[in-house]
């Protein structure tokens, strides 16, 4: 999320505000505070605000419990918690990717609610057990509240939200299929998205009320996400079942070893396309790497009788991968090591070429257009 500020790390797992989140600190207090002078004015304004600060405190540590409930849950199954972020709609754990089966991403899901559940009946039983008077009962009522629409809010059926990442792991369930799954869960979402925007602008058009205007940002809120959701989920179905293969381009920029400099200058200039090249031996067995301005480091009159295989660069094994490795897997390692490109290999070692994220997004873009999701 675009500006947010980093607070520190807990239990490990990096804790980020977004700033919009004081905004809700602000107004939390002064609504607390008010009300809570208006209901004891014996407090006076200077110790009602203060109740209503502590309040809106222990509301933020509500919402970060759930999730922390989510990350448990999700660090239990060695899913790593990227970041926490707290911002004016409640907060985001961030994972680092999804659970492997059905089971596990419902209990990811559903920790978060379970947590709101537990604090709104650990804050009801303190209220009544020590038939709490005064303000602190007035306190203990509003954190009840507040974790019981916590977690029923975020139980609603339809993505971003937990209840959708809950359906979503129902449907993968039934279907076998991830993907299914995220796609009812956001088409759902975009439902309630729309209902949430109807009933903010209904009242606000007929009657001139602002009464539902929150609405409004929620329902927009829902529909970018659960949108995304399901794009991201379709670009995903797409790439299963294609491999590092299918994407290597055509005239890969490919050079034998036994070629003289003075011949790959002058087959680099016909294909000027390409500043590096990948090298391979007789058997066309991958050797390494040679960029066109390991040229310059040789005089000219040197290049016809110097080989490539003299100026050329081992190539890590983490920029190769094997040609029948799924395209999913190879787009997270490209985003994951931050590459533009790879060298495809078959099993026998023998270079198939190079795999760019450009032609991933080539590829991408002529299924999406043959087979539309
Ligand atoms: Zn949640």
């Amino acid at each position: 999320m675009n500006g947010t500020i980093r607070v520190g790390n807990l239990f490990n797992i990096p804790f980020y505000i977004h700033p919009s989140w004081f905004l809700i600190l602000g107004l939390v207090t002064w609504s607390y505070g008010s009300g809570l002078a208006a209901q004891f004015p014996y407090l006076g304004s200077g110790v009602a605000t203060l109740l209503g600060l502590m309040t809106a405190l222990l509301l933020f540590a509500s919402v970060l419990a759930h999730e922390l409930g989510h990350s448990f849950v999700a660090l239990s199954q060695s899913i790593d918690v990227k970041s926490i972020t707290l911002f004016i709609f409640g907060g985001l754990a961030s994972l680092e990717k999804e659970s492997k089966t059905p089971a596990s991403a419902f209990w990811v899901a559903i920790a978060g609610p379970l947590v709101s559940l537990l604090l709104f009946s650990i804050f009801t039983v303190i209220g009544f057990g020590a038939s709490a008077t005064g303000p602190f009962a007035a306190i203990l009522a509003v954190l009840a509240t507040v974790n019981l629409s916590l977690a029923l809010f975020n139980l609603i059926p339809g993505l971003p939200l937990d209840g959708g990442n809950i359906l979503k792991a129902i449907v993968w369930k039934i279907t076998g299929n991830p993907y299914k799954g995220v796609v009812f869960a956001g088409r759902v979402g975009q439902i309630f998205g729309w209902v949430a925007i109807a009933s903010g602008l209904i009242p606000l058009l007929l009657f001139g009320s602002f009464a539902n205007s929150w609405n409004l940002l929620i329902g927009y809120f829902l529909l970018q996400n659960a949108g995304n959701a399901s794009r991201v989920a379709t670009l995903q179905q797409q790439l299963t079942g294609l491999t590092a293969a299918d994407a290597v381009t055509p005239d890969s920029p490919i050079v034998n070893a036994n070629l003289s400099l003075r011949e790959f200058a002058d087959e680099q200039i016909l294909n000027g396309q390409y500043r590096r090249f990948l090298v391979t031996g007789a058997e066309g067995e991958l050797l390494g790497a040679v960029s066109v301005d390991s040229l310059r480091a040789v005089p000219t009159a040197l290049w016809s009788e110097t080989q490539i295989s003299e100026v050329m660069r081992p190539i890590e094994a983490s920029t190769t991968v094997q040609s029948d490795k799924s395209l999913l897997d190879v787009v997270q390692l490209l985003e994951q090591q931050k590459l533009s490109a790879l060298a495809v290999i078959r099993d026998n070692g023998v270079l198939l070429g190079i795999l760019e994220k450009a032609s991933v997004i080539n590829l991408l873009q002529k299924r999406m257009q043959t087979n539309p999701a």
